[in-house]
């Protein structure tokens, strides 16, 4: 059975008399361990659907189920549960607390987390442990965009959501970046979902959805990473 189901996701964001339909009937089905690819034009609803699943944000109407929960229908307090406990968030930007080290950045989630990671050990994983006391300003792009993996897996999420996590970064950078949430999927057996434009994705990913004006067109799957030679 698919770890996450979403059925007939319709999403309408309305601001003043202008309506913009995000989504139109899409269903999504993820499954346990898969690395999948997102893929589509700008605004073709890619990111809206992934905050619909992540519980970041609602649909206009359809069903997200995440193993028995039927989380579409959870209230707020719930979904915020939920979220904590099971999913983490990667973004374009990194949104690290320039305040703290990265070794503090990651520990913040440990306060609302049952069964963290200890930091040392996510930022071990992302290859940074020798930067752990070292301040967002004082690293790269790509550095901070893996403190900001390391504090997303802290929280050992079973589903990991990347929107654009190379889309700041150079291709040299992004590829490093890449290598980190192939290990996640494969050491921690996490499910990872990437929005991207980047090449290099595609060719690492089990699956690759691809999206058109607020429906889901194609999805292929890779037959190379399914069955290695
Ligand atoms: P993608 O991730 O494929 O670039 P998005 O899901 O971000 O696409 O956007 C889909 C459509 O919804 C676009 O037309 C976008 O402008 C619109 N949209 C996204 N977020 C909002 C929002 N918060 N308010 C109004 N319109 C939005
Ligand atoms: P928490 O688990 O602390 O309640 P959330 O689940 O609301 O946090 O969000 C997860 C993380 O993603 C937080 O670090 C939040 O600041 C960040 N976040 C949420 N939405 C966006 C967004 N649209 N762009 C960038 N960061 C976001």
């Amino acid at each position: 059975a698919p770890i996450f189901s979403a059925r007939d996701i319709s999403k309408v964001y309305t601001s003043g008399e202008v309506e913009v339909k995000a989504l139109a009937g899409v269903d999504l089905d993820l499954f346990a361990g898969e690395m999948v690819v997102l893929l589509g034009p700008s605004g073709s609803g890619k990111s809206t659907l992934l905050n619909i699943v992540g519980g970041l944000d609602r649909a206009s109407s359809g069903t997200v189920r995440f193993r028995d929960e039927m989380i579409s229908d959870y209230p707020e307090w719930k979904l915020t549960r939920y979220r904590r406990a099971h999913v983490g968030f990667v973004f374009q930007f990194y949104n690290l607390i320039p305040s703290l080290t990265a070794r503090e950045n990651v520990a913040l989630v440990g306060a609302i987390s049952k069964n963290p990671m200890p930091p040392e050990e996510a930022l071990e994983m992302v290859g940074l442990k020798q930067r752990m006391d070292h301040f967002p300003a004082q690293m790269s792009g790509g550095e901070q965009q893996r403190v900001a993996i390391a504090r997303a897996i802290a929280k050992r999420p079973e589903v990991l959501f990347c929107d654009e996590p190379t889309g700041a970064l150079d291709s040299k950078t992004g590829i490093l970046v890449l290598e980190v949430l192939c290990r996640i999927n494969e050491e921690l057996g996490a499910t990872v979902a990437i929005i991207t434009h980047n090449a290099d994705i595609r060719r690492i990913a089990h699956r690759v959805i691809t999206f058109r004006d607020g429906k889901i067109e194609g999805t292929e799957i890779n037959q190379q990473r399914l069955n290695p030679a």
